[in-house]
């Protein structure tokens, strides 16, 4: 017998049976899984998986952001602002 422990999920329903506060869910290494104690139901969660997209997307952008501003400052006129220019 394997050591897992299984906790109810508050309020879940089962998609199957549709059977009300029957879920439990456990984890088997590093998978999150989701069982209905009444029908026998499994499915695997994708929860980490989801968080993980989310912080790539916020890194790409960051990248071109800083290369916009690169092209902004050149375009910028300096001379006024800045008197010591360099030759
Ligand atoms: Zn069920």
């Amino acid at each position: 017998m394997t050591k897992e422990k299984k906790r109810f999920i508050a309020g879940a329903i089962c998609p199957r049976c549709k059977a009300f506060d029957r879920i439990v869910m456990y984890r088997v290494g590093e998978t999150d899984y989701r069982e209905c104690v009444e029908c026998g139901f499994r499915d695997e969660m994708h929860f980490r998986s989801g968080v993980r997209e989310v912080q790539t997307r916020v890194n790409t952008p960051r990248e071109q952001v800083l290369s916009e501003t690169q092209v902004v400052r050149l375009l910028e006129p300096d001379g006024d602002d800045d008197p010591g220019q360099k030759g």
